[in-house]
């Protein structure tokens, strides 16, 4: 049965939000003005303590053979639950389908404020402050979850040989797309990245185009 576009909506440049997915949804994220990355966690949408886990998830692909902390097809959530969440079903940038040594995403904490102070861009705005926003949307404090464990879609940055962090320009191009097949009802709550003084960007914060996709059976 043929997927149709159940919500279609542009996700702000530097700006936070939320989306309820149902399971057997699909959720789809459209870099549709080029190198932009989005910081993304879900939640169980039925039990909020059930939280997504991106270093949990990056170790049992790594066990697995089906990637790590540059690329993941399974997302679960954190102990004690460690339920599988979303299954990637479509990812050209992960499969390699842009080059690049890696998966081309990244299984790491979002930019926060102490962290733009340190770069020497103290008060610039980030995913912590977006994140923030976001957890309002829906009753919840930032301070009472932990959104440090995030999918960095399209975020091009690694672990160098001395332990420090590196990153490139993503690889995504114009168009390019990553879909997320919701094994639960989700709420997906994200941050389209302000970050303007990094390639992480490619040096110029976008919006993001983001759907829901469904058949007839399950709108
Ligand atoms: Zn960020």
């Amino acid at each position: 049965m043929s997927l149709e576009i159940i919500k279609n909506v542009i996700a702000p440049k530097a700006r936070g939000g939320t989306l309820r997915i149902k399971r057997g949804q699909i959720f789809r994220v459209i870099a549709h003005e080029g190198k932009q990355v989005l910081d993304l966690t879900f939640l169980n949408a039925n039990d909020y303590r059930e939280q997504y886990a991106s270093e949990l998830s990056a170790c049992i692909a790594s066990i697995k053979g089906e990637g790590g902390y540059y690329r993941l097809s399974h997302l679960y959530s954190k102990p004690p639950f460690e339920n599988l969440m979303a299954t990637v079903t479509d990812d050209i940038v992960g499969a390699g389908g842009r080059g690049g040594e890696r998966g081309g995403h990244f299984m790491m904490c979002h930019c926060s404020n102490r962290l733009l102070d340190h770069l020497g861009f103290p008060g610039t705005r980030t995913c912590s402050d977006n994140f923030a926003d976001a957890f309002l949307e829906i009753g919840l404090k930032q301070e009472e979850v932990f959104d440090e464990s995030i999918f960095n879609i399209w975020m091009q940055s690694w672990v160098a040989e001395d332990g420090g962090m590196a990153s490139l320009p993503p690889l995504v191009e114009k168009g390019d797309s990553i879909d997320f097949r919701a094994e639960m009802d989700l709420m997906a709550v994200y941050s389209v990245c302000p970050d303007e003084t990094s390639p992480c960007n490619d040096f110029k914060a976008k919006p993001l185009k983001l759907q829901i996709l469904g058949n007839s059976d399950n709108r």
